[in-house]
């Protein structure tokens, strides 16, 4: 059965009814440029098959009536005292309370989602569900608010109602994707640009490490930190705002100042990654697959060598990957330390990179990883019958 009318089904079962809308919203991948949004960068992700479905139908009354076919409990509550759960519903809660503020007072209704994205390993299933559930009330009410400022409204839910200090990147991405194209996305400024990603024998393969991302939080901010150094040195002879706007000529003109080593070679991870972006961009602009893959694998050792934010999880699967014949590059995506790693292949390579890094990966880290061949599809969306 297909995901809408398994979705039907279901809203059935759980509301006895029909839905009068169904939405959308994909999760994403960074597919290059990890760990330069917060220092101006360009960065280039990509929306993906998989995501989040959200079902409506409109109550004739003001109660609100939530479930997720990803968990197992139900909010029912009046619209007039929707408050932190501390749960799931948090995501819609918050969103409900943002369009509120903007003059968007929604109905009474009964909600169902369904998310095909695996929760917490980095492929962004939070900006998916908060921004499908944005959309959707923006659409019911008519209310004509942009998608651009629907993924503003989004990421100002995450940073401030759920409390994840995270960048624009991920909900742009969830927002504004297109099919078979990858966003070059300014987070400063939000310019983009869509870029063909005409994979007919390559795909993208999603490993998940099934490692948390315990590090991560911490690491984050003491890699913030960091940059601001470094920044700061550089500053002393280039009139710069960001550490991504210096070239690594420039930056390798003043290692002498960084008395501290560390503190250099974060920097050179960010100028290269830099770099490496627009290369990418370029690259996959003439249809070169192969020297793009080039350049993912460069990122991964750059962010393992010099931003030191992998671990042994994404190193092995990383390495593991990179030996089997049909792999055109392979490295970490998201904040490091766990997560996901995203694999550029041959399409009749997959079946033996699930086995051969399956089990080697297993003997290593005592864990089962799971792996998912992806799309790269379209923003978020209504899906009319
Ligand atoms: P990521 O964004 O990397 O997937 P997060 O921890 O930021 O990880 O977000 C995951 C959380 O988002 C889930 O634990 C859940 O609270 C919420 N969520 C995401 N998708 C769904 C869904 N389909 N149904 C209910 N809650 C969801
Ligand atoms: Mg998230």
């Amino acid at each position: 059965m297909d995901k809408i009318s398994y979705l039907r089904q279901e809203f059935q079962e759980n509301y006895e009814s029909v839905p009068d809308f169904i939405f959308f919203a994909p999760g994403r991948v960074n597919l290059i440029g990890e760990h330069i949004d917060y220092n101006g960068g360009l960065v280039f992700p990509c929306a993906l098959t998989v995501g989040t479905y959200l079902a409506i139908k409109l109550r004739e009354d003001t109660t609100i009536r939530m479930r997720s076919l990803n968990f197992n409990n139900e909010l029912e509550t009046p619209l007039t005292e929707l408050n932190k759960t501390n749960e799931w519903f948090d995501y819609p809660i918050g969103v409900l309370k943002a369009l509120e503020k903007e003059g968007i007072e929604a109905s009474g209704m009964d909600m169902l989602y369904y998310g095909t994205i695996p929760n917490g390993s980095g492929l962004s299933s939070s900006a998916s569900i908060e921004v499908v559930t944005a959309y959707a009330l923006n659409a019911i009410a008519q209310k004509g608010i942009n998608t651009v400022d629907l993924v503003k409204l989004s990421q100002k839910v995450e940073n401030e109602f759920i409390g994840v200090n995270c960048g624009i990147m991920d909900q742009f991405a969830v927002g504004m994707g297109k099919e078979n194209h990858a966003i070059a996305l300014n987070c400063d400024t939000l310019e983009y640009d869509y870029v063909p990603l005409a994979t007919d024998e390559y795909i993208l393969l999603i490993g998940n490490t099934k490692v948390q991302r315990k590090l991560a939080d911490s690491k984050y901010n003491e890699r913030l930190g960091e940059c601001r150094e470094a920044l700061r040195i550089a500053q002393k002879t280039f009139k710069v705002n960001h550490l991504c706007e210096l070239s690594l000529e420039q930056l390798e003109s003043v290692a002498a100042d960084f008395e501290n080593k560390m503190v250099y070679r974060r920097a050179r991870h960010v100028v290269t990654e830099q770099e490496r972006v627009v290369k990418a961009i370029k690259l996959l602009k003439a249809n070169d697959l192969a020297g793009f893959g080039k350049l993912m694998n460069a990122s991964h050792d750059s962010l393992r060598d010099d931003y030191e934010v992998t671990g042994e999880a994404l190193d092995t699967m990383v390495a593991e990957g990179r030996k089997i014949e049909g792999v055109l590059g392979s490295r970490m995506t998201g904040a490091g330390f766990g997560g996901c790693t995203v694999t550029l292949l041959h399409k009749d390579s997959v079946q033996e990179f699930i086995d051969k890094v399956g089990k080697h990966y297993k003997e290593k880290l005592q864990t089962q990883p799971e792996f998912y061949a992806v799309g790269v599809g379209n923003g978020v969306m209504e899906i009319k019958n």
